[in-house]
């Protein structure tokens, strides 16, 4: 049962003004949770205050002290090899089920990551929720990152309807599934037949049906005479450069390319930019990858 507490009984209309108040003052005891009663909120607060009742209360469960980690979907990925703090990670919230710890850096062509369950169920798959949109991701098989969702926002953003998109390095379809909202559609290539497995499940889960996905290396793509694109996605951030050319090529006079790069120096792809296209350019930050190293999105106008 609860324990017996001073409280304040506040109409519940303004309850929530009083709260912030009695916080600001240092005089809400937090480790009690407030409760309703008949029209009144119950706050707790930390002495016998003017107007102050006794009350019981149930405490607030104690923060246990969480191991630092990544989640996607029903994943937690630690960035520590500990086995007794990921059993506390997974009892610590119920959406979780399983905890990993990545035995390898990204890795290869298909840019994935090797892991050892540290806890709860032997999987790398798991279904991450994003905007409003579902993606089934194999974290061993495929890439994929949940810290890109506000960057597939802002090109969202960016885009007027009916567009043509072609995503060159789409993955399991995030940036693909993500800009389909508002394209005409969507082509989502990639070369990692797991990848492209989870992006055709993906597809038929987001019922994202002006998405067309493909199995292909992007080198290819200008060899298949495709109608230009109004907007190219070129998420592979050590290699992209390398396919500004074909990206280039696909795309119309007046689109645009967005270029991620993993960068130690600001306008580091510059001069590989200026080899294909004379256009306004917009750099930005994405994320920090490690100390002096960072993701950066170049936001190219194609003047051809
Ligand atoms: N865009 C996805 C996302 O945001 O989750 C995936 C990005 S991941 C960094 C890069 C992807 O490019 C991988 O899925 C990899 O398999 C694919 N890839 C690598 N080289 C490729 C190529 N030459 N042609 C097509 N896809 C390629």
């Amino acid at each position: 049962m609860g324990e017996e507490r001073w409280c304040l009984a506040v109409p519940r209309q303004g309850a929530e003004k009083t709260r912030r108040q009695l916080l600001e003052e240092g005089l809400l005891d937090r480790r009690y949770r407030p409760r309703p009663e008949g029209d009144a909120i119950l706050l707790p607060v930390t002495e016998e205050v003017l107007g102050a009742v006794r009350c019981e209360f149930e405490a607030v469960p104690e923060q246990v002290d969480l191991p630092r980690h990544e989640l996607v979907g029903g994943i937690a990925i630690m960035q520590e090899n500990d086995p007794a703090g990921a059993e506390r990670l997974l009892a610590s919230r119920p959406s979780l089920h399983t905890v990993l710890f990545p035995t390898t850096a990204v890795e290869g062509e298909y840019r994935t990551r090797r892991f050892s369950v540290l806890a709860g169920a032997p999987t790398t798959r798991t279904r991450v929720t994003e905007y409003g949109h579902s993606f089934d991701v194999d974290l061993a098989l495929a890439y994929f990152s949940a810290r890109l969702s506000t960057e597939r926002q802002r090109v969202l953003g960016a885009m007027e309807e009916g567009e043509r998109v072609l995503d060159m390095f789409a993955g399991v379809g995030p940036f693909a599934i993500t800009l389909a909202r508002k394209a005409g559609v969507v082509v989502a290539a990639d070369l990692n037949p797991a990848a492209v497995h989870l992006l055709v499940e993906n597809v038929a889960l987001n019922r994202a049906k002006n998405v067309i996905p493909m199995l292909a290396d992007a080198a290819h793509l200008p060899r298949l005479d495709l109608s230009p694109f109004d907007r190219i996605v070129m998420n592979l951030p050590m290699a992209a450069p390398e396919f500004l050319p074909a990206a280039v090529a696909l795309c119309r006079n007046g689109g645009t390319i967005h270029l991620y790069a993993l960068q130690e120096e600001e306008g580091a792809c510059l001069p590989r930019i200026r080899e294909v296209t004379r256009g306004e350019v917009v750099e930005r930050q994405v994320r920090t990858y490690s100390p002096g190293k960072w993701h950066a999105v170049y936001d190219i106008t194609v003047e051809k």
